[in-house]
């Protein structure tokens, strides 16, 4: 982190650098140019007017030798003491000239030979040919000779007279003809440059105290813009090890401050977002694992620990289905939420009755719990079932509750440890479709209860496509009046001949269809070919039947049942008052005001409607008073006992008493015998249908 740093910062500091250093070049340099050149030229004029002045001196002095005021060379000697500086002991001269040539500069002359005339350390030297220093070659004295003869300017390189180094010099020679001199004044320029030196030096060092201070105050600079951003870097790089921070505000109002103010939100909602999503996880972690009306483990939770227990603990174990009987009736009388009340309680009672504290008690749905017993133990588990049923008793008073609730329990054992929850939970269902077909409390899995529910699915899938292709149709049974002895109606019976399974028992497809919405379609189907045949029984009587239908609960129930059968009787021609419709007793229980309400309404229509099966069920008159039903068939097994047994004979007499006093019907059904006909009379129950008189026939035309 702190490589990324140094290197922003840097960077920023390196670009103030390089604008401030062109801003210094481009204004030094230029600046530097132009006042070196204008000193070399005040240079250069100063080397002109120098050598001009020293040949108006070697005129005036070649005058004063014309005059014989003194010997050319005596002249000659002053010139040079005068441009040069005086002879001394060693040699050479001293340099004082007599106008200023910068620091290294001076006068001399060579003659036309080449010999130096007047110099400040090797006067009578021979020079003509001397070569300047550097690559490019310069006969410096030849030149100066040349150019003298006009007057001009030479530059060249030599070294300084105090040392080795190499300095660009210029001189003026102009020959002056009295004594055959050529008188050169010589500078270097860096003498003149001095000045333009001197200003540049004072701008590198003005550029490098302002660099100083530049960098100095754009670091301070810097760490104050970069520290926001920093601490966001900082906290970022916390947040990689999982850990939200804000980074601490700005006062000062600026993009920084929007730039922390806005990571301080972000982090703010992101903090606000992570709880959201840990507590949705909480909350789907529960979803998935607990029941939430009850509390309880759900299905899920179960099939975890089932399939632990065996797999891990290789356990042998029970599952127990426990189902409340009653809920539908209790939701569809007492509302959802008093359903829903129930559930609850009865899970708060199964919570505190764990069987074994290795046991799991999980509502799977609906009015469906499940118990897992990690115990090899039957009588432990048939004891559990039975203490349940009693706690239920016992908590139905004490709770003064409205409904009594009663449970169906189904339980498998499993010892096999290639076993899952799931498998064992089929069985456990099955167990519990038996227990429920068969009106028993409990039931334990067993293979020929499998056999029996599996051979019941694969009835209902051929009763399926029976349906589809015409397989069913009725068959009629007279019923005979006790007065004149007609066929006053006849009932219509369905009849199966599968093509797959050959003929199938009514007593075997039809409550098996009555667990499915295919009753819906078979019953369509009856009332159809009822209808159908209406006209041919009328004609086969030669006078009018009635035909009596028996109607499934599921059917009667259903939404447009009232107008379907009115449709139906007016698409057919049948009258309605010929039409008997036979319910069970089990459709009034729970349901009483709802099928009264469609009962006023058919018998409105005209039809009439039977009670059927009397004697096998509740069997409670009490109905008659609050439902006005036009008929009830006593059924077979009341009606088999009434020769034999005293007792049944006087409770039919009184039944039918009771009856006829409602001023309904009576049908005395599964009539056999020419001794039951008669007790059947006598009784006053006016009609009789049984094999006595006819068995059900296929109408033939
Ligand atoms: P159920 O409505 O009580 O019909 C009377 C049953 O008793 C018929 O049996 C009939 O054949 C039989 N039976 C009548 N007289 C005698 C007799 O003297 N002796 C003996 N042993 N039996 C007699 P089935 O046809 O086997 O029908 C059985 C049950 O199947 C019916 O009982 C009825 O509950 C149901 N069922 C038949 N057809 C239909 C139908 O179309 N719709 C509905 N929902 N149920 C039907
Ligand atoms: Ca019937
Ligand atoms: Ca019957």
């Amino acid at each position: 982190m702190s490589k990324r740093r140094m290197s922003l910062k840097i960077k920023l500091i390196g670009f103030i650098v390089l604008l401030l250093a062109i801003a210094n070049i481009g204004l030094g340099i230029p600046s530097y140019i132009v006042a070196r050149n204008e000193l070399e030229e005040k240079g250069k004029t100063i080397l002109k007017n120098g050598v001009n002045m020293a040949i108006s001196t070697i005129e005036s002095a070649g005058l004063a030798v014309e005059a014989g005021i003194i010997s050319e060379e005596e002249a000659k000697e002053r010139v040079r003491g005068f441009l040069v500086g005086p002879m001394q002991e060693d040699g050479k001269r001293t340099l004082t000239t007599p106008i200023d040539l910068g620091e290294h500069g001076y006068f001399l002359a060579y003659n036309d030979e080449g010999y130096e005339v007047m110099h400040p350390t090797i006067e009578g030297t021979y020079v003509y040919d001397v070569v300047s220093f550097g690559e490019e070659e310069v006969y410096i004295v030849k030149e100066q000779l040349r150019i003298g003869r006009l007057g001009g300017f030479l530059e060249y390189n030599w070294h300084y007279p105090d040392s080795d180094n190499i300095g660009r010099k210029f001189s003026y020679s102009k020959y002056e003809p009295r004594w055959g001199w050529t008188v050169v004044a010589t500078a270097y320029a860096s003498d003149f440059n001095q000045a333009a030196n001197n200003i540049m030096y004072f701008m590198i060092v003005l550029f490098l105290v302002t660099l100083f201070f530049i960098v100095l105050f754009a670091n301070h600079y810097m760490d104050q813009v970069l520290a926001p951003i920093l601490r966001i870097i900082h906290s970022m790089k916390k947040y990689e090890k999982n850990k939200l921070v804000k980074v601490e505000g700005i006062k000062k109002k600026d993009e920084l401050m929007d730039l922390t103010n806005g990571y301080n939100q972000m982090v703010d909602s992101l903090q606000y977002n992570i709880n959201q999503l840990k507590s949705r996880e909480k909350e789907l972690k529960k979803l998935a694992y607990i029941d939430d009306l009850t509390g309880l483990p759900n299905m899920n939770m179960m099939e975890e620990f089932v399939d632990r227990q065996i797999e891990v603990n290789n356990r042998i174990g029970y599952l127990l289905l426990l189902d409340i009987k009653e809920l539908k009736m209790i939701n569809s009388i007492y509302g959802l939420s008093y359903g829903d009340d129930m559930i609850k309680i009865i899970a708060e009672g199964l919570r505190h009755r764990k069987p074994g504290y290795k046991s799991l008690v999980a509502r799977l749905g609906g009015n469906e719990f499940g118990i897992w017993i990690n115990d090899d133990d039957e009588d432990l588990v048939l004891k559990w079932i039975e203490d349940t049923h009693q706690f239920w008793n016992q908590e139905y008073y004490t709770r003064q509750l409205d409904v009594r609730v009663g449970f169906s329990v189904a339980y498998v054992r499993n010892d096999e440890l290639n076993e899952n929850f799931e498998r064992i939970l089929q069985k456990a269902n099955i167990a519990m479709q038996y227990a429920k077909a068969q009106g028993l409390n409990q039931a334990k899995y067993s293979q020929e209860i499998f056999d029996m529910i599996e051979s019941e699915s694969v009835l209902k899938r051929h009763a399926e496509s029976g349906l589809e292709n015409d397989e069913f149709y009725p068959v009629y049974q007279e019923k005979v009046s006790m007065v004149d002895e007609r066929v006053v109606g006849v009932e219509a019976l369905a009849r199966w001949e599968s093509k797959v399974l050959g003929f199938v028992s009514p007593g075997v497809f039809i409550p098996i269809m009555n667990k499915t919405k295919m009753i819906l379609d078979f019953t369509e189907k009856m009332v159809t070919y009822v209808f159908k045949d209406f006209e041919g029984l009328t004609r086969k009587y030669g006078h009018e039947v009635s035909v009596s239908i028996n109607i499934s609960p599921l059917f009667f129930m259903s939404d447009n049942f009232v107008s379907y059968m009115l449709e139906k009787a007016s698409e057919y021609k049948v009258p309605t008052h010929c039409i008997i419709l036979e319910i069970t007793e089990d459709i009034l229980i729970g349901n009483l005001d709802k099928v009264n309400t469609r009962v006023k309404a058919l018998r409105k229509a005209g039809m009439k409607i039977s009670l059927d099966d009397f004697g096998t069920g509740y069997s409670s008159l009490n109905y008659l008073q609050k439902i006005t039903l036009d008929e009830i068939k006593i059924d077979k097994s009341f009606i088999d006992h009434i020769v034999d047994d005293p007792m049944s004979n006087k409770l039919f007499h009184s039944i039918i008493d009771v009856i006829n006093n409602f001023g309904c019907d009576t049908v005395a059904e599964g009539v056999e015998t020419k001794d039951q006909i008669d007790i059947v009379k006598s009784a006053g129950c006016k009609v009789v249908q049984g094999y006595y008189y006819s068995k059900p026939e296929k109408l033939i035309i």
